[in-house]
Order: structure tokens, then sequence, then C-alpha cells
């Protein structure tokens, strides 16, 4: 829309050019009519690009009237072309603007406002702001004529544009000012157009070393020499950027600073070429997962490598093609439950600790591990062996050195260990294999006594399945009642009075038959069915004992881990409650090693029970460690001298150990008995040494309960009519 007046109102170009026109159209029709097209045409060219420009336009002439304007200046107003029309004068366009509420001041004021401008007294463009918030753009031109042109240009988005832009670099200003890694920015040119302060501050240059605008090849040559970054190959780096870029990828890397921290440095291509590079210092949590990686692979109490580890490392060496023949030793601790009952857990840990030192120590190759399984079972590879006979040295040199006492807190601990030894390629290929085959020899030097290594023998395998085919048996007999008792007497010798009765543990297998308990009594302390089956022996020994005698006393077997076990002093005086037999009555055969190993709790609990009244025997001694010690340590009512040495008295340097421990008997005040007496000789040797009891099968073989209480009864009665 242009607004103009009505008589083809002129342009101020026109107006000029107009007059002669008109005087030469009168000299000539033809050519004034020529001319008057070409007149209006150029006019209807000026109106059209009025109309087309971008900008608000209005044109006044000397007497501030309007004489043109284009739609876009009555659009960028809000004016009313009703009321704005040419020879409207400025003061009222002003005032109508004003009117319909564009105007943010009055018109006075706006007038006001606006004159120096057209009248060229201040600079002739200025903004204005009108009261819908745009911003409005104001430039006057003043026209020869007399009047001015005004153009004007809505910038509200512009300016908004503007502001967002500003706001934008602040906040980028802000955020790499506080961000926590190092930043540099490089463009397509490979220039550095950003770089942050903390960037700086990690690397520790200054800012006058960083200008802006320095190639990458710079920078690094900067670090180096400025001796930041150790072992940097600068033309290799700047290669590899340039291969990153092309391939439109970096790859994260580690830089390694002078001063040990470490820093990564993770770069990413830009869209518009170039690339941003961000520094962190990860020096921390390198160091935190290096401690987990090593927490992930060792024992945290002996810091030795774990089981994981050590199947990684044997697992790796057994891949090698080229492998020379080595020894796995499987080795766990004699005893070492017992120092933890009688020391406590932290001597328990340190001399684990300990252990592990040794067991280091005797490693002679750099390459060979021991590791930590759990508990106090620990594993060996021993690489490159000859033979046998290196695993033998090594298993010799660990049991020498577990052997020697561990000092703790002035006293000495002591503990034995087995070991068990598996070679490869002889013994399995595989770690599986390997692994199973030492713990078979452990196994094995386990049940052949302490302190002993044995290599493996594929026999083992079989007597393993054998064993775990027993353990299944024994766990079932229970159950089945394939268990009984039998009782054997025991007699005064001086006397001849029965005075006491043995409790003795049979099985009758339905597939197995008779099954000695040399034989099943320790696998059911392994598998702990000893618990059950040792209180039901309890029980129905004292049930029987009820039905003997008075004063006839009645002898039970128990294993020490029955009296570890923490129901032990109750379901003894269960038993005795249940039968009614006097506590008095009453013998529980203990063996050394309860003596030996057991806690304080463990001896406070005995000392208990022969509060009671209750007799502690200790059984087949001299065969054990037959320290006295212990009878110091626990003062018990009866020595049993084992039968091995009643069999071998003949001896005279056994008579001499038997006739020291009946003499010993006599001076603590301790019952002696000698076990296994077969024969009228030995007999007599024990009554001429003043042993006080005798038990074995020239007194009588151990019966069922039904005979055993035949005798004892017939006994009885013979001693009364006799
Ligand atoms: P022990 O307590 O020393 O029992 C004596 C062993 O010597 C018994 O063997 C008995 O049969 C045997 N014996 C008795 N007199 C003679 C003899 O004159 N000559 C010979 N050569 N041997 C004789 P048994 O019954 O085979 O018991 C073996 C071991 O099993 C027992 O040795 C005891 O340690 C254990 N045991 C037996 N019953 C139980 C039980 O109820 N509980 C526990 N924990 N252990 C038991
Ligand atoms: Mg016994
Ligand atoms: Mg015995």
């Amino acid at each position: 829309m242009l607004v103009q007046s009505a008589g083809a109102l002129m342009p101020f170009a026109h107006v000029k050019a107009g007059s002669p026109a008109r005087k030469r159209k009168a000299a000539s029709g033809g050519t004034a009519r020529r001319m008057e097209g070409e007149l209006r045409a150029q006019n209807e060219r000026f109106s059209a690009a009025v109309e087309n420009m971008s900008h608000g336009l209005c044109m006044f002439d000397a007497d501030e009237r309007m004489i043109i304007c284009n739609g876009n200046y009555i659009d960028i107003f809000c004016l009313d072309s009703a009321v704005v029309r040419p020879g409207t004068s400025f003061f009222d366009i002003l005032q109508h603007s004003v009117d319909i509420g564009i105007a943010s001041q009055s018109a006075e004021e706006l007038y006001a406002i606006r004159k120096p401008y057209i009248d060229g007294a201040k600079p002739s463009t200025y903004e204005e702001n009108l009261s819908d918030g745009r911003i409005i753009v104001i430039s006057h031109r003043p026209l020869a004529s007399g009047g001015w042109v005004s153009i004007y240009e809505d910038v509200t988005e512009q300016r908004r544009a503007e502001r967002d832009l500003k706001e934008q670099h602040r906040r980028f200003d802000a955020a790499l000012a506080n961000m926590s890694q190092g930043l540099l920015m490089y463009d397509a040119d490979g220039k550095m157009i950003v770089r942050n302060e903390r960037f700086l501050q990690l690397c520790g240059v200054s800012e006058a070393d960083f200008p802006l605008g320095m190639t990458q090849k710079e920078a690094l040559e900067k670090l180096v020499d400025g001796g930041v970054y150790v072992g940097l190959d600068i033309d290799a780096e700047v290669a590899q950027t340039n291969a990153s870029l092309d391939a439109g990828h970096f790859r994260s890397t580690y830089r390694q600073l002078i001063d040990g921290r470490t820093l990564l440095v993770v770069r990413r291509p830009m869209a518009g070429g170039g690339w941003v590079a961000t520094f962190d210092d990860v020096t921390e949590r390198r160091r935190a997962e290096a401690r987990m990686t090593h927490l992930a692979h060792h024992d945290a109490l002996t810091n030795l490598p774990n089981r994981s580890m050590f199947r990684e490392r044997l697992d790796q060496a057994l891949a090698d093609p080229g492998i020379a023949p080595l020894a796995i030793i499987s080795l766990d601790l004699d005893r070492f439950k017992s120092v933890n009952d009688t020391f406590g857990h932290p001597a328990g840990d340190w001399l684990l600790k300990c252990v592990a030192e040794q067991l280091q120590r005797c490693l002679r190759k750099e390459r060979d591990v021991v590791a930590r399984f759990g508990g106090d079972e620990f594993v060996i590879v021993q690489f490159d062996i000859q033979g046998p006979d290196d695993a033998e040295k090594l298993a010799k040199r660990i049991a020498n050195a577990i052997a020697k006492p561990f000092r703790h807190k002035n006293r000495d601990i002591h503990v034995g260990v087995s070991l068990g030894i598996a070679l490869f390629p002889r013994d399995g290929r595989d770690a599986e294999t390997l692994l199973k085959n030492a713990d078979m020899a452990l196994y094995r030097a386990k049940s052949e006594g302490r302190n002993l290594f044995r290599f493996f023998e594929p026999s083992m395998d079989e007597m393993l399945r054998a064993r775990r085919a027993l353990e299944v048996d024994i766990e079932l007999a229970l159950p089945r009642r394939e268990f009984d008792l039998d009782y054997q007497p025991i007699m005064n010798i001086a006397s001849g009075e029965i005075v006491g009765v043995e409790a003795l543990m049979r099985w009758q297998s339905p597939t197995r038959g008779a099954v000695t308990p040399d034989t099943f009594i320790p696998v059911a302390e392994e598998t702990g069915l000893i618990l059950p089956l040792g209180e039901w022996a309890l029980r129905k020994a004292c049930a029987a004992a009820a039905t003997w005698p008075p004063d006839m006393r009645i002898a039970v077997n128990v294993s020490a881990m029955q009296i570890r076990n923490d129901g032990f002093a109750r379901s003894v005086i269960s038993a005795l409650a249940f039968s009614g037999v006097p506590a008095q009555r009453l013998e529980l055969e203990i063996t050394e090693t309860v003596l030996m190993d057991e806690s304080d709790r463990v001896l406070r609990m005995l000392n208990q029970l022969r509060g009671l009244g209750i007799h502690i025997a200790l059984d087949d001694f001299g065969i054990g460690y037959s320290s006295l010690g212990y009878l110091r340590r626990f003062p018990v009512d009866k020595i049993k001298i084992d039968r091995s040495f009643i069999r071998d008295i003949g001896n005279r340097d056994t008579a001499a150990i038997v006739r020291a421990v009946i003499g010993l008997g006599a001076q603590l005040g301790i019952t002696v008995t000698a076990e296994g007496v077969e024969t009228e000789a030995q007999l007599d040797l024990l009554r001429r040494e003043g042993c006080v009891e005798a038990q074995g099968y020239l007194i009588g073989i151990p019966v069922k309960a039904g005979q055993i209480r035949r005798q004892l009864v017939a006994g009885v009665a013979r001693s009364q009519t006799g």
C-alpha cells in the first residue's frame, strides 16, 4: 500500500523533473505524450520501489506535511491510513500515534524529541521504543526542497538476537571459566581459538605462553619445553591429530605429566572443522582404579595374589605351547583353627600374614606365584622345574620354615603345614585338573598325619571316591539305626573287681559289614556327624549304666569336635538327667589334642563338668605329644596308657616309660589305667609297678549291652557270695 496524493503526487525527484516536462508538453503534443508516458512509468517504478522497500518510509514537505509514505510505515506504527494521508501534518501523525496508544510519550514530547534529529541538530539516526516494546531505528534525511524523508526500521528481532548472542557469549565465558576440565579449541585452520583458565592451571603455564592463534604443534612444543609433558613425540602427535581429523574421530589419550599427575585428553572434531580438546586431571581416579584392580586380584589380609589372579597366571602359562614342566603345591596349615580359638582371631590374622611372608621367602624364582585361596589355604605354582625333586625341595623348605614357632606377644605359636603336589604335565595338563590333584595329594598328606607332603598318585582319585561313598553311608547309618555300642570292662588290678565299663561304638553296615571306629569316627568328625552320633552314644551309654549295679562307672569317648561345640555340657547333663545316673559314675575320655589346642572356654567348661563330679580321663596317653605340660593346664582324673605300650611292655625302654607314667600318676593322685592288657604276664608286670586299673581282652572283650549287664550283676553276686 502506497499512500500518496490523488493527482499522482510526485516524489521529491519528480517534482523537479515534472515542471519542465509539462512545459515541453505544451510545445509538442507527440513528444509531450511520450514524455508523460515515460514520466508515468518512472512514477510507477518509484512507487513500486518505495512500496517494496523493507523499511518504512515517510516524506514530509517544508510545511511538515506528509507527501508520501509506504505501507511498512503504516504497519510499523499501526497507523490508520485514513488518518495518515498526504497532507497530514507531522504533529497530527504523532498525535494519532499517541491516540492509538503506540507511542510511549505525548505528541508534544515526541515532537520535541524528533525535531532536533530532523533539523540536523543531532545525529540523523536514533532509536525509539514503542509502547509495545518494539524498537524502531529512525533516520532522517533533509530534502533539497526543504522537507525531509524519514526511514523507519523495526530492529526488535535484531536487537533480541544481538542480546541473545551476547548472553550466550557471557554464558560460554562463564562456563569456560568454571569448568573443572581444561579446554582448548582449534579452528579449521588448526589455530587455537579458545583456551580456558583451567587449562593454564592444569599445565601450570601462563596466558602469555599460550597466545590464541598458536597451532597444536606450537602448543605441544611449549608444554614439552616447559617440562610439563614427558616422553612425547610431537611430530607423531600432530600426524595423529591430522589422521584423526580425516577419520572423523579421535581416541582419548592419557598424558603423563612430569610431576606424576595424569591428564586424560579427550578430543572431538567440530562440525565446521577444527576440534575441541578437554583435559581432565584423573590422577586420583587412576590411582583408585589401580587400587581396585589390585584389590580384585589380591587377598586383602596377606596382599598375596588371590585365587582369580592365580588362575589367570596359571592359565596364561599353560596356554604357552613352549611351557616347561611346573609344580602346583597346595598347602594348608595344621591346627590353624585352634590358633584362632586359643589366641583369638587377630592373632590368627597375624599368623597368616607371617606365613604368607615365609612362603614368599621360600620361593626361589621371581616368576613363581604363591596365592591365598582363603582361610589357611595357600597354593603355589613353581615354574620351570627339572623334575619332582625340585618340587620336593621346595615343599621341604616350606615345611621347615612353617614348623618353626611364630613369636607373637611373648608367646610361641606352633603350627605345621601339610602339602600336596601335582606336576605338569604328568598329573594334568589344565589348571582345573592340576589344582584338583594337588588338593587330593594334600588331603592324603593330612590324613596320614600332619606336617607332611605328598605327591599326587592316580590311585588317590579312586580313594577319594571311595571316601565320598563312605561319607554318604555314614550319614545314612544314624537314621537307619545301624550304630550300636559295645561295652568293655575295666578292672581294679589290686582287688580284681570290675570297677567300670568303657562304651565303644560299633557300626554294622548292611553293605560293608562291621566297620571299625578307627575308620568311621575320623570321617564322622570331618563331616560333623560326630555331634549327633556322640550325643546318641552318651545317652545310650548312660541309659545302659542305669541298669548296672550302683557305683559301676561308665566311660564314654568324646571327640575334640564335640567338646568344642557350645551345647556339649548341656548334652552331658541332659544324658545324666534322663538316665538318672549320678555324675560321679560318668567318665569322659578325651584325647590330648583337646587339652593342647583348646581355648580357655573349653577348659572352663571341662572344669565345670568336673565340678559336677564327672571324671575326665586322658585317653591313648603316650602316642600323641605327651607333653606333661598339658596335665598342668588341666588336672585330669585318669590317664589311660595306650595299648601300644602295653603290647611292647616286654621291651625294657617301653617298660621304663610305663613305669614312669604310673609313678607320675601316683604322685599327682591321678588314676592310671593300662589299655590292651592281653596276657597274664602283662597284668603281673603292671601289678608290680602299682598300676591301678587294667582293661583288655584278658579282662574282658567288648560285648553287647545285655551281656555286660549279666556279667556285672553276676560279678557283684560273686563278690557278695565270695
Ligand atoms: P579307645 O578309646 O582307646 O578304645 C580302646 C580300643 O582298644 C577299642 O577299640 C577296643 O576294642 C580296643 N581294645 C580293648 N582291649 C584290647 C586288647 O586287649 N587288645 C587290643 N588289640 N585292642 C583292645 P575300638 O573299639 O576299635 O575303638 C577304637 C577307638 O575308636 C577308640 O579307642 C576310641 O578312640 C574310638 N571310639 C570308640 N567309640 C567311640 C565313641 O563312642 N566316640 C568316640 N568319639 N570315639 C570312639
Ligand atoms: Mg577310650
Ligand atoms: Mg585308648
